[in-house]
């Protein structure tokens, strides 16, 4: 018999329920027993809905307070001196300051947690928008099992009624995720952890679990020699130290490839496949995979919101069990539920053509154990289900409003991706149209979102206020912003984004083809959520988004003011994107959008508009053999939307992440007139990479850290600028922050700002004695 199995599902709750519920904790408002309370009170109930869908390898340890990396670096024992943890069982308070760093609170200090402690460094889960935290190791790094926590989580199901299957973290990916502090290599540690895996393992034995799902997705990646002999001997031995579990080892995200062999003779009881991103392993894990393996399928797809096309997702598994029977298969997602968000029925605004193609975590379980119905019984026995699928499909195909034929006509005729002149040409242009001091100063855009400027759109969206009313009130705050601008000496000013929630929602509400959720929540890291737009149809414009509050902003003041837009890639990558496109064409069409708006913008009489990209390098395909694809058609898309400015018109760019080494030719040839990056904590580091490449262009590294409170001093920020100049040609240098100021206060922006520009002005007169 095939089994309905599913390999994750989202932990925050409805309606956030879990981070409403961690909020309360930090602020104290929830005391910790509270806290687990809520949390088991989740569990139970995402195991119960599970069950009612027909999942039949319902998983626990699937669920994590704040991280499941940083739940397992606990449990090994794998934490920095400091956090007070004592070698038991580690206490919430250690895992929040581990998570969040230390606060100096009470409770902390009743728990030993020294005061003052960073956070754990946190980065993105694979190619996910989910972050997880960055274990530290070092060289001479012990494991201990605090506590068997996947044990915990399954006594807890199965006194609830439920045996589950346990998630665990695999031992080869959790020391490939994590990072040594003496620049040890952490896969050295495989031989010393796999004993403590083996001792979860014969515990959850005893407990009398019989499926263990093993997360290994490192399988995706591009492995070295080494690393697959360590998964090879990290299962020989696991499996010696667990003979009765059946372990089922879990790839996702991307074809294993050159991996797959070395899966394939792993001594498990099954392997995991991602048919959706790695359906290229089909065949070859058909031709080889042992006959005693089981096969989880994951056809449905774990990444994205759409509807499964359950005809095509039916073949695949027919085909496989022609070959192998249904006997030893389980159907399942592409990967866990935890990127998707969880009940399209929440949904009761959305437009009822695009709801009709959506499906989020529990639709994705219904049509798994929909398929398994149809493949043991045949289509008939989910009939309901396939008429569904069908009757979307055709739709979308049919859809007018997905298919909007002048979008179609103006991708193929080519508009000129990138400027009509070379940058010395434009920079000679730009001399004179936006006369500006040596070392010019300006900033990312946003200022702070104060509780005022929440409340306003808020008030308008829910009709409280009216279009009118909001106007008034948006100008006086863009009037304020410039004229406070102008008081404190900035050089290139913005109109403050008050307006905007999300840099993405944003334009995505503005523009045709784009739709957005009310409760579509997905976990970004802890308790914070993102609810992304969701791309569905053809991208167009119907009509300027940011021209009129940038013109109104530029109407009151000679100074040059800055339009601030979102650049094609950072909302591809921060959307749910249609899956019968390419991405890359979905990305051109947002790129042409983008286009007009800078077109109108130049047209309004703004001289400088920034494209902000932050999220091109969070792009990158997870195998290197994948990425020059990538950043041709990125780097394309972007000049494809700055190609409609004139010489005369400055396009700006910004990015605020640390590693430029491995894209900074792909930088250059973005080719925007000025780049400003994040650099103030590496103390100017971060410019190597542009120092050594000669970036050609002009560039404003960071010189005051928005991530803290704290308001920089004149001279450090002068120190950090001198730094910069002789490294960079001064006649090229800017002077700004590190990002958007939309997190912080007035009270610390209003100074950090003035010190900033007194550091400019202080390096100009160095420059010019006299
Ligand atoms: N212009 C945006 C802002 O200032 C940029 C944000 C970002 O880089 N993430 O908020
Ligand atoms: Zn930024």
């Amino acid at each position: 018999m095939a089994i309905a199995t599913n390999l994750g599902f989202p932990r925050i709750g409805e309606r956030r329920a879990l981070k409403t519920a961690l909020d309360a904790h930090w602020s104290g408002r929830l005391a910790e027993a509270d806290l687990l309370a809520e949390a088991a009170r989740l569990r139970a109930a995402h195991w119960d809905r599970q069950r009612r869908l027909g999942i039949s390898h319902v998983p626990c340890n699937d669920f994590a307070l704040y991280d499941h990396v940083l739940d397992t670096a606990c449990m090994l024992g794998a934490i920095p001196p400091g956090y007070g943890w004592d070698g038991g069982p580690v206490s919430c308070a250690t895992m929040f300051a581990l998570a969040r760093g230390s606060r100096g609170t009470a409770a902390e200090a009743a728990a030993g947690i020294a005061p003052g402690l960073p956070a754990l460094e946190m980065t993105k889960w694979f190619d996910t928008n989910y972050h997880y935290l960055v274990p530290v190791l070092r060289r001479d790094q012990r494991f201990v099992l605090t506590e068997n926590r996947p044990r915990a989580a399954f006594e807890e199901a199965l006194a609830h009624g439920l045996r589950t299957r346990p998630v665990l973290l695999g031992p080869v990916t959790f020391l490939k995720l994590a990072k040594s502090e003496d620049g040890s290599d952490p896969l050295a540690l495989i031989d010393t952890l796999v004993p403590v895996y083996g001792a979860i393992l014969a515990g959850l034995a005893e407990a009398g679990a019989i499926w263990v799902q093993m997360d290994e997705p490192c399988l995706a990646l591009d492995l070295t020699d080494d690393d697959r002999a360590a998964l090879t001997r990290t299962y020989a031995a696991l499996a010696a130290a667990a003979p009765k579990l059946s372990l089922l080892v879990a790839s996702y995200f991307g074809p294993m490839a050159d991996n797959l062999a070395t899966a394939l003779a792993l001594p498990v009881a099954g392997l995991h496949l991602d048919l959706v991103r790695g359906g290229a392993d089909l065949e070859a894990v058909l031709e080889r995979a042992p006959e005693q393996l089981w096969l989880s399928l994951g056809v449905i797809d774990g990444r994205n919101v759409w509807r499964a096309d359950m005809r095509a997702a039916l073949a695949t598994l027919r085909l496989v069990a022609q070959r192998r029977g249904t006997r030893r298969l389980m159907v399942a997602p592409s990967c866990s539920l935890l990127h998707v968000p969880i009940d399209l029925d929440a949904e009761d605004a959305l437009d009822p053509e695009v709801k009709a193609q959506l499906a989020f975590a529990v639709q994705k379980l219904a049509e798994i154990a929909a398929l398994t119905r149809a493949l043991e019984e045949g289509e008939p026995a989910a009939a309901a289900a396939f008429r569904a699928s069908d009757a979307a499909i055709e739709a979308r195909r049919r859809s007018a409003r997905v298919h909007d034929a002048a979008v179609a006509r103006r991708l193929v005729a080519a508009e000129r991706a990138g400027r009509a002149s070379p940058y010395a040409v434009r920079r000679a242009a730009q001399r004179l149209s936006i006369p500006l001091p040596p070392l010019p100063t300006t900033t990312i855009g946003s200022f702070p979102q104060t509780e005022e400027v929440r409340r306003l759109r808020a008030d308008h969206a829910a009709g409280r206020i009216d279009d009118a009313q909001y106007e008034a009130a948006m100008k006086r705050l863009i009037a304020e912003a410039i004229a406070w601008q102008e008081e404190i000496g900035l050089d290139v000013l913005v109109h403050g984004e008050f307006e905007r929630n999300d840099m993405v929602k944003y334009f995505g509400e503005r523009l045709t083809g784009f739709a957005v959720t009310r409760h579509g929540w997905v976990q970004s890291y802890g308790s914070r959520c993102v609810a992304p737009p969701i791309i569905w149809g053809d991208v167009a414009r119907p009509a300027p988004i940011t021209v009129a509050w940038a013109a109104y902003a530029q109407s009151l003041t000679a100074k040059p003011v800055k339009g601030m837009l979102t650049g094609p890639v950072t909302m591809l990558q921060w959307s749910f994107v249609r899956d019968d496109l390419p991405r890359e064409t979905v990305c051109r069409q947002l790129a042409l959008a983008i286009r007009d708006e800078v077109a109108d913008l130049q047209a309004a009489g703004i001289r400088i508009v920034q494209i902000d990209e932050p999220a091109l390098r969070e792009g990158l395909p997870l195998r290197r053999a994948d990425r020059p694809h990538y950043l041709a058609w990125a780097v394309d898309c972007f000049r494809l939307a700055a190609g409609a400015a004139d010489d005369a018109t400055q396009i700006h760019t910004h990015m605020c992440y640390s590693e430029f080494n491995d894209i900074i030719a792909e930088i250059a040839a973005l080719d925007a007139d000025v780049i400003s990056i994040e650099t103030a904590r590496s103390r100017m580091e971060l410019l190597d990479a542009f120092v050594s490449f000669e970036y050609p262009n002009e560039i404003g590294p960071g010189v005051y850290d928005i991530h803290s409170p704290r308001v920089p001093t004149v001279e450090e920020m002068a120190r950090l600028i001198a730094v910069a100049r002789s490294r960079i040609p001064a006649d090229r240098l800017w002077v700004n922050p590190d990002c958007g100021l939309k997190t912080r206060r007035w009270e610390e922006v209003r100074p950090a700002l003035a010190n900033m520009v007194a550091a400019a002005r202080r390096i100009r007169a160095e420059m010019a004695p006299g």
